[in-house]
This record gives structure tokens, sequence and C-alpha cells, in this order.
């Protein structure tokens, strides 16, 4: 018996992964970097663009 909610309401962070390796155990990396765990790269991700349209 599954006492887990399904209905949807639950937020879920967006799955990120290593774009090197695809390994998904990332850690918080100075500023506004990400390190993985599994290939020991650390990188950052920058917003270029919002999805606004002029
Ligand atoms: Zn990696």
């Amino acid at each position: 018996m599954s006492e887990e909610p399904t209905s949807g309401r639950t937020r879920q962070l967006p799955v990120f992964h290593c774009p090197y390796c695809g390994d998904e155990d990332l850690t918080p990396h100075e500023d506004s970097g990400w390190r993985c765990s599994a290939c020991l790269r650390a990188f950052s991700v920058r917003l270029i663009a919002t999805g606004v349209q002029g």
C-alpha cells in the first residue's frame, strides 16, 4: 500500500545531470557553479535568455 501522494501536487526540483558524464550527484561549487561527484568536473550554469518573445 503506497502512502506517497501521487496527485501531482508535490513540486519537484528540476533534474539536472552532469553535462560531461551524465551523473546526477552534483554539489554546489563556489558561487554559481556545480561540481560533479562522479567525474569531479566543476562547471557553471548561466541563464542567457528567458522565454519572453519580442
Ligand atoms: Zn560528471
